[in-house]
């Protein structure tokens, strides 16, 4: 069994079915990675890596969660307005 923390890779003998790394620390460290990873990825987003509007293509805002921008959001909504009354016109 090799010691699943990559900074580790050494061989050890497992002493349960679903250890996989060698020691404690290897567990600790290897867990710890993953978090920062993650902590990483949602900083970048934060710090403005590129994210395109899914409609317009601006570059989102990085307080923006949604997949289009503000200007895009409002239009939609008084897009969606429109449709509306148009067809309370309609049956009106
Ligand atoms: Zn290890
Ligand atoms: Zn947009």
């Amino acid at each position: 069994m090799i010691c699943a923390n990559t900074e580790c890779n050494k061989e050890f003998e497992p002493k349960t079915h679903n250890q996989k790394y060698c020691t404690d620390e290897c567990c600790r460290v290897a867990t710890n990675k993953r978090i920062m990873d993650k902590y990483y990825e949602r900083k970048a987003i934060r710090n403005g890596a590129a994210r395109p509007c899914k409609k317009c293509k601006a570059q989102l805002s990085r307080y923006n969660k949604s997949n289009i921008c503000s200007v895009c959001e409002k239009s939609l909504s008084i897009e969606n307005r429109k449709k509306i009354m148009g067809f309370l016109n309609e049956i009106g």
